[in-house]
């Protein structure tokens, strides 16, 4: 659907919605730096290596409707394709349909996927460096700056510019959501 809309748009829109992400796609980047120079290698070794994957094989995602928007403005019409195709087939496994061969096959995964760390990474990882928890702590409430709607924020900002559009889908939960709705309604935080 975000792909359909996004070939309606002329350049100068898909423009202004690309200047629109643009803050929150600096924010995800400092998140990769923090995981890749903290969490990649531990990840690697003791979960990716041995196929176990487990954050990839709950048994469910969230997916916001503001993730799609992110992932599909930065991706080509092939990485679009390839995750329609998997979403085709029936999911056998314990893993994640999007999880392929070489990992995640989204370019900017969902939020709740890229700030998701186990309990046992995390143990081992803040135990030596305690800063890097607080910092950790600190992405977490900048993450609520994009995603939070207990003020105007982009995933708000991305589902309406969509339902402006014509559009509707069930992610879209910052309008669906009877407890994010009363969260927009009180402007109280997590
Ligand atoms: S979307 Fe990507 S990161 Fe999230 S669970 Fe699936 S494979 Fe893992």
């Amino acid at each position: 659907m975000v792909q359909r809309c996004l070939t309606t748009l002329s350049a100068s829109e898909r423009q202004a919605l690309e200047v629109k992400i643009s803050d929150y796609l600096l924010f995800r980047n400092e998140v990769d730096t923090f995981l890749s120079d903290h969490f990649s290698n531990l990840c690697t070794k003791k979960c990716y290596q041995n196929k176990l994957s487990a954050c990839c094989s709950r048994e469910g995602i969230i997916t916001f409707f503001g993730d799609m928007v992110v992932n599909t403005l930065v991706s080509c019409n092939k990485e679009i394709n390839a995750l329609v195709e998997v979403l085709q087939k029936s999911n056998t496994g314990f893993k994640c349909i999007y999880l392929g061969n070489n990992g995640c096959m989204w370019r900017v995964k969902p939020i709740v996927c890229e700030m998701f760390l186990c309990e046992q990474a995390k143990k081992e990882v803040f135990m030596e460096k305690a800063w890097a928890e607080d910092a950790w702590e600190e992405l977490k409430q900048r993450k609520k700056l994009y995603t939070w709607p207990d003020r105007p924020v982009l995933f708000d900002d991305l589902e309406r510019y969509f339902m402006d559009a014509g559009y509707s889908s069930p992610l879209m939960y910052l309008h669906n959501s009877p407890g994010l709705l009363r969260v927009k309604q009180l402007g109280t935080s997590p």
